[in-house]
């Protein structure tokens, strides 16, 4: 058997390099993507971080700094991402089909089969084929385990040099070396905030001291995993790649309040706006639910704080949002309390089946003939969105009321996903 090769194709400040894409006036401006109702940063461009402003930073705190350093602040826009990240993965599975999505970011590529003569020069076409295709700056790590290959990506974002690509196959062993010596022990991949001190105490302060240690030892520290940790950053491949053939468990979509509210109109439009894109995210990949769950709850840090979950099972698999939305509905009507500030809610649909797989059952529970009218409704429904844009036609029960979204007050247009949203380019001739 071939040894195993692994890239990891990591995007650099995601986010922020997508509200670039189309905003390239902002190339070299401090920029930081805010989430939860624009409360905290979760992405930061270079200069930002540069400005000391750390990951999670509450946006009130740092009002003074990013008005002096003229900060640009965007509301997270995931509608955006997604679509850009999935513009990416489109991309890489045309390299090779053995992808592992890890992340909205972050992909490894299994190499094996690939006839590559220079990793280097291979990995930097392949960055500049993202740049030039979708506009988006990214680090690639190439090795022989995907602990070595992560710690690549990181070698290659603090040293410009390297110009996005770092091959740690065929440099010398003392080459190799030297970038395992440059990794503080914290930032290898699953080791973080937790183990890092332990293993401190045992003198290890960086990857070379891990990737010296006994593996005996680093199993009676952290168990099976610290094993594969030291075997994996000596090259020894230890985690294979996880395709994403794997068969979804569940979907989830939650959201936080605008505004906390009692008012029983809010929490339906969003329990229906929620259950409308879960039941979409099934229909695109083909799964009917068996089961679904609806939580709502308070504010967890205020005084009085409850949370309230109801299960239901659906006799006939779905994913039809409006047979979902109904039973849910029903639910939230025996959950709801009147005196309750409710703050979030969650929706989240299980017991997940191909949808080619369902069978009528020896009782007859099964509605096949519902079933089916059902799939032709959904299918009517995806089309005119899809042609005509998200939430052309949608469910009644969405527009009872807007007041539960998310305040999201500096988001970006969602130049890809909306027709409305085009950017528009002028050509002076
Ligand atoms: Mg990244």
């Amino acid at each position: 058997m071939k040894q195993p090769l692994f890239a990891l194709i990591d995007c650099n400040n995601f986010f922020v390099s997508c509200e670039r894409v189309f905003r390239p006036d902002l190339a070299h401006r401090p920029v930081v993507v805010l989430s939860s109702n624009d409360g905290c940063a979760v992405a930061r461009s270079k200069e930002a971080k540069a400005l000391g402003i750390p990951m999670g930073a509450p946006a009130f705190k740092y009002k003074d700094l990013f008005r002096q350093h003229g900060v640009v602040q965007f509301s997270a826009n995931f509608e955006l991402y997604g679509d850009i990240s999935d513009r990416i993965s489109r991309l890489l599975t045309e390299i090779t089909p053995h992808i592992e999505l890890y992340s909205v970011d972050e992909s490894f590529l299994d190499l094996q089969e690939l006839d590559i003569p220079n990793y280097t020069a291979w990995g930097q076409t392949v960055r500049q084929r993202i740049m030039r295709e979708i506009g988006v700056p990214t680090s690639i790590g190439i090795a022989t385990s995907k602990t070595l290959a992560k710690l690549a990506t990181e070698q290659v974002k603090s040293l410009p040099h390297l110009r996005g690509a770092l091959d740690l196959i065929t440099g010398s062993v003392e080459d190799r070396a030297n970038y395992l010596r440059a990794t503080p022990v914290r930032d290898i991949w699953g080791v973080g905030g937790r183990l890092a001190p332990k293993l401190k105490a045992e003198s290890v302060f960086t990857a070379f001291d891990l990737a010296g240690m006994s593996p005996q030892r680093a199993q009676q520290l952290m168990g099976i995993h610290g094993r594969q940790m030291v075997e994996e950053l000596k090259g020894t491949c230890c985690l294979p790649l996880e395709k994403m053939t794997k068969v979804r468990q569940t979907v989830m979509h939650g959201r936080q309040f605008g505004e906390d509210t009692n008012d029983m109109r809010v929490l339906e439009a969003a329990v229906a706006s929620l259950t409308a894109k879960a039941a979409l995210r099934l229909r695109s990949s083909a799964l009917l639910a068996r089961g679904a769950c609806i939580t709502i709850s308070t504010n967890r840090l205020k005084p009085g704080y409850q949370r309230v979950n109801r299960y239901l099972t659906f006799m006939t698999p779905t994913a039809d949002t409006g047979v979902i939305t109904q039973q849910l509905m029903t639910a939230l009507g025996t959950m709801y309390n009147p005196r309750a500030q409710y703050h979030r809610a969650n929706v989240l649909l299980y017991n997940l089946q191909p949808e080619d797989s369902l069978q009528a059952d020896l009782f007859g529970d099964v509605d096949l003939v519902a079933s089916s009218q059902s799939r032709h409704r959904m299918q009517a429904l995806d089309a005119i969105n899809k042609r005509y844009g998200n939430n052309t036609i949608r469910f009644a029960a969405e527009d009872l009321s807007r007041a539960w979204q998310p305040k999201r007050l500096l988001s970006s247009p969602h130049y890809t996903t909306r027709w409305a949203d085009l950017p528009s380019a002028r050509v002076s001739l």
